[in-house]
Formats: C-alpha cells, structure tokens, sequence
C-alpha cells in the first residue's frame, strides 16, 4: 500500500498577521512556517500505521504544492518519517488550483490512501480534501477521527453529534482527518534529521489551472479598547462598569 500526505506549508500559530498589496496579500516577512498541524497528525498516523507490517505500507510520500520556500518543512516531514516528498512548483492561488495540481499528479503516479487535513490553519478552506476526490472519482470520508487497516480494509471512525460514526470505503481513497487521528505529533530525532537531507524530494512542474477565486480584501478585527484596571477593594466601581459600561449584568 501507498499513502500519500497531502501537506501545506502554514504560518506559525504564534504569526501576528500583516497584509500587504492594498490589503489584498499575507504579509510572508519574517514568517516562521511550519507543517499544518492536521497534517502533522495525519503524517503521525500513517508512519504509525507502516510500522504494523500486518498494514503492508511500502511508502509514505508528502505533497506540497508550494514554492521553494515550503522546502524546509518538507523536509521536516522527511525528518519525521515520510519516505520520499514532491513539491509541485507553483503559489497554491486557492483550493481548485491545490487539488487539480495534486489530483495530475496522482492520475499518474497511484496511492492507495491519500490524506488531506480538516482545513489549512492559515486559509481554514476545508476545501481541497474533498475537490481533490472529485477530481480523481474516488471517495471522500471527512472528519476522521480514527483510522485503521484491518485485513486490507480500512475501519474510520468520525466524530459526528453526540455519537460516533463507523464506516470502511473502497480504496483508492481521499481520508480528510481531524483532532484525534493521532495522539500528538511525532517529533523529528536526530537520525531523522540526517536521514532527511538524502531522502528524495522531487520538484514538479504545475499544469495549467485557472484559480477560480481571488482574494479581494482582507480586514482585521478591531483592535480591542485598552484594559481598565480597578483596586481589588472596589467592588463598587467594579459593578458599575460591569453594567453600566460593558453591559454585561
Ligand atoms: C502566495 C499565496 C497566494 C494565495 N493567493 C490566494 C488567492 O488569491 N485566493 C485564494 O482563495 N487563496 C489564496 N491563497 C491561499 C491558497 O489558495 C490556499 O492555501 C489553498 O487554497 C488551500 O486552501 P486552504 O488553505 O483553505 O486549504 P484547506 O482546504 O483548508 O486545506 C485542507 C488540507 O488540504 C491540504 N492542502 C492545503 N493546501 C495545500 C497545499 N498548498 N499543498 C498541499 N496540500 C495542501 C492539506 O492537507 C490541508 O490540511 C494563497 C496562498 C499563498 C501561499
């Protein structure tokens, strides 16, 4: 079996973000970037899934499709565990261009598995998991929270409202998985680190694909009024303000 991770190259958490270009682009100076973190999660599950041999996993490869700078943290994800990696070399102009860019590559080079996160932490789309199985025809389990290969069979588990929900699919397959999928993220060792710098990374070109959206603006929440500080002792003051001002009682 072959699994592919599909990986996007996101903002750190901790990025306080800037636009640029009239409001119209993500500021990427001086941005840390590191694997989105559902990805990091499905990347951990399917290294844990290959190290059962009863799974038959021969390969885990990372996708990005991303510029030059998304190498670093392919890398990382060699350094974690991923056998090979492929960069399709192009800016990810939104979730259409992502998943058709993906879907050419994978209409000629297979994987059994395909795994994509819940959504990017930077764009939060929650879009190109289930295009990229519509452009391949192949199905589409969101959600996951569990993932388990039994006798060649897949068994997902998703977390639905006040329950659970199980259920196998036909591979090949697209499992786009959420929180739960795996513990905590795997942490790259030393070993890792060094073994990552020979593994393959393979540069691709894109095909042509029109986006078919466009950002026109972003917009920042307001910035928060400054904080009132009040002396413990008085409650009074404390009261008043509480309803007379932030009417919250
Ligand atoms: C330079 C730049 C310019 C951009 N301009 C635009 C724009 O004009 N309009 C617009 O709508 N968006 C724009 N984007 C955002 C970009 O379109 C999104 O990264 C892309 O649409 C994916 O959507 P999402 O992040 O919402 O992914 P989601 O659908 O939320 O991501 C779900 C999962 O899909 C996979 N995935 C997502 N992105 C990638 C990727 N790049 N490679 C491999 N797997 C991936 C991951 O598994 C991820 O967990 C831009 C991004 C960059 C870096």
């Amino acid at each position: 079996m072959k699994i592919l991770i599909c990986l996007s190259n996101v903002p750190d958490t901790t990025t306080k973000a800037k636009f640029v270009n009239d409001n119209t682009a993500f500021d990427t100076t001086g941005v840390q970037w590191i694997i989105n973190p559902w990805d990091e999660l499905a990347l951990t599950r399917a290294i844990e899934l290959k190290s059962n041999a009863a799974n038959s996993i021969e390969n885990i490869t990372v996708i990005t499709v991303g510029k030059n700078d998304a190498e670093p943290t392919m890398r990382k994800a060699l350094a974690i565990g991923a056998d090979d990696a492929v960069r399709i070399d192009a800016d990810p102009t939104d979730a259409y261009f992502v998943a058709a860019q993906i879907a050419e590559y994978v209409k000629s080079n297979p994987f059994d598995i395909i795994f994509s996160g819940i959504e990017s932490s930077d764009y939060n789309g929650s879009a190109v998991g289930g295009m990229l199985a519509e452009f391949l025809e192949i199905p589409s389990v969101s959600a996951i929270s569990n993932f388990e290969i039994e006798n060649g069979a897949v068994k997902i588990t998703r977390d639905i409202d006040g329950g659970k929900e199980q259920l196998t699919s036909t591979l090949p397959m697209v499992a786009t998985v959420q929180k739960g999928i795996a513990k905590e993220p795997m942490i790259a060792a030393m070993r890792g680190i060094m073994m990552a710098r020979k593994k393959p990374l393979n540069v691709v070109a894109p095909i042509e694909v029109d986006a078919l959206t466009e950002i026109t603006n972003f917009e920042m929440p307001q910035a928060k009024p400054p904080c009132k500080m009040i002396d413990p002792e008085n409650v009074k003051e404390l009261v008043d303000l509480l309803q007379n001002e932030a009417k919250v009682i």
